[in-house]
């Protein structure tokens, strides 16, 4: 890992051209007032919101505002070789969008147009770089909605489908990619595909639309994306569900889920809602336990939403809840989310330093993977916490380096990660649950899903992008050293 502050120059591999001052002025031509060089790049687009994961300076940044920019821009950095990083708000988590090698760093921000929303076909058809909260602010203007809810609303649309986003509905609604159909996208030579449209089911040969969604930035750039809508649903509640224990709190979850379908289902521990209150300046409404789960459920009557949310509370009070609160006006349901939403910027904002893992495990094994944590923790003298979304088993523990010295912090820290993914393994969980691979779990990735699944995903790299141009370093190709 390295320290938050430092900006690297990008490493350069022989495979690859620097940028020339000719090569500066032929993108120019491509996106003309919309490339940037040198101390004009902020530090903001040399890394992503992990500044652990490595910050480094790209060789030039380019804004295009058409598809037709970006083909231009693909074919020429294929033409001389210039690795292509794309970046959409770079609020990722795992250094996806760091341009590791220098080269272009194809900002997808500037196309940010809604071209349409189609109440007949419930469809919208979006360029990559709509921001998450503009969209959704746009589709309630139709009484429409878009369900995926990833805790980044400043992230974009193009971002969330290439990292197939997942977020706090993913457990009633799925995640970004079930609301994708059909894309546009420009292959690392400049070459323009057409996938999927307003149709709900496609059947039709192999679904490349799948293969690019979650894929990261590795194997296209995505220019126009046509989405899913449903209709609105009127009424929402929560419960805030105190437990004496974690088994007892993450073991009602199986027991819920057998009766009722809820929108979100979290989990969350004291000290991690402490550091909200904190983060924030405002107070949770209760802290009386130790953990807790938060449930929504949405109805679209006010009745049927109340019958369901006294049935699941007396499924929680019979799995030895303390109690239950019920949060049914916009304003009590605002002050809980709105700290859900903080916890990963206060824990952060606890610490110097941190390291993310986002493991999905079976939802049986939540408990246990949360205790063996813990035992890390004691084990290492470490500070790790963790929250997480209980209803899918995707959880997110951070390690702490609060003021452990650098050495000693990479040495507790590599231990603690490596002990978490084998436990992620021998519990049948994966890598990730939704943040993705990025440049951080690429050993992870590779060492975790075996050998066949990993010449396969090489083989389908190498026939999108022969050159290797496009975001390299990530998801399933090591960089040598790497820290
Ligand atoms: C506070 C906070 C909460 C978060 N909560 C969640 C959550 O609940 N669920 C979740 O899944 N994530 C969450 N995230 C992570 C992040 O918001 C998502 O990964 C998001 O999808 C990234 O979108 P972005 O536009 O910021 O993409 P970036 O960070 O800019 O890029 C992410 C990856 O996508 C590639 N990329 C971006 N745009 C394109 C494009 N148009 N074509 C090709 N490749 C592209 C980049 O190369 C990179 O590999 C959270 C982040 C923060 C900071």
């Amino acid at each position: 890992m390295l320290p938050n502050d430092s900006i690297r120059a990008p490493r350069r591999l022989a495979q690859y051209n620097m940028l020339l001052p000719g090569d500066i002025e032929a993108l120019r031509a491509i996106c003309p007032n919309r490339v940037t060089t040198g101390a004009d790049i902020g530090e903001d687009y040399t890394r992503d919101e992990m500044t652990e994961y490595g910050k480094y300076m790209p060789d030039a940044l380019a804004e295009p505002v058409s598809t037709d920019e970006v083909s231009r821009l693909m074919r020429f950095a294929g033409e001389r070789r210039i690795p292509v990083t794309p970046r959409g708000s770079g609020t990722g988590l795992c250094g996806g969008c760091v341009p590791v090698y220098g080269g272009i760093l194809l900002s997808l921000a500037k196309m940010n147009r809604i071209i349409e929303i189609d109440t007949e076909t419930l469809t919208a058809v979006v360029e990559p770089g709509v921001l998450l909260m503009d969209f959704n602010k746009a589709v309630a203007g139709h009484g429409l909605f878009y369900p995926p809810d990833p805790g980044e609303k400043s992230a974009t649309i193009g971002g969330n489908a290439i990292t197939n986003a997942g977020g706090m509905r993913a457990v009633k609604y799925g995640v970004t990619r079930e609301y994708i159909l059909g894309m546009e996208a420009v292959l690392p030579d400049g070459e323009v595909i057409e996938l999927g449209g307003k149709v709900v089911k496609n059947s039709s040969g192999y679904s490349l639309q799948n293969l690019l969604i979650g894929s990261e930035g590795t194997l296209a750039v995505v220019t126009r994306l046509t989405l899913k809508l449903l209709p609105q649903p009127k009424y929402a509640a929560s419960l805030l569900v105190p437990f004496d224990n974690l088994t007892e709190c993450v073991g009602a979850v199986p027991h819920l889920l057998r009766s009722f379908t809820p929108t979100a289902l979290e989990f969350m521990e004291r000290e991690v809602i402490e550091a909200a209150e904190q983060y924030l300046g405002s107070r949770f409404p209760d802290k009386q336990s130790d953990v807790y789960l938060l449930l929504t459920f949405d109805s679209a009557t006010k009745a049927e939403l109340m019958h369901i949310c006294d049935a699941a509370a007396e499924v929680c009070i019979g799995c030895k809840a303390g109690d239950v609160l019920i949060s049914d006006t916009e304003e009590r349901q605002e002050s809980i989310w709105t700290a859900r939403g903080a916890f990963l910027q206060a824990i952060k904002g606890s610490t110097t330093q941190m390291d993310e893992c986002d493991v999905v495990v079976p939802r049986n094994r939540i408990a246990e993977f949360v205790q063996y944590s813990r035992a890390l923790s004691t084990k290492y003298g470490v500070r790790v916490r963790s929250f997480g979304h209980a209803g899918d088993g995707n959880l997110h523990l951070y390690v702490l380096k609060d003021q452990l010295e650098d050495d000693e912090w990479e040495k507790r820290r590599k231990a603690i990660m490596d002990a978490l993914y084998e436990k992620a393994r021998a519990v049948e969980g994966h890598v990730s649950g939704e943040h993705g691979i990025g440049r951080a779990k690429v050993d992870y990735l590779t060492g975790g899903i075996g050998e066949n699944p990993i010449r396969l995903m090489r083989g389908i790299k190498a026939v999108f992008d022969p050159l290797g141009i496009l975001n390299p370093g990530k998801v399933i190709s090591p960089i040598e050293g790497d820290e």
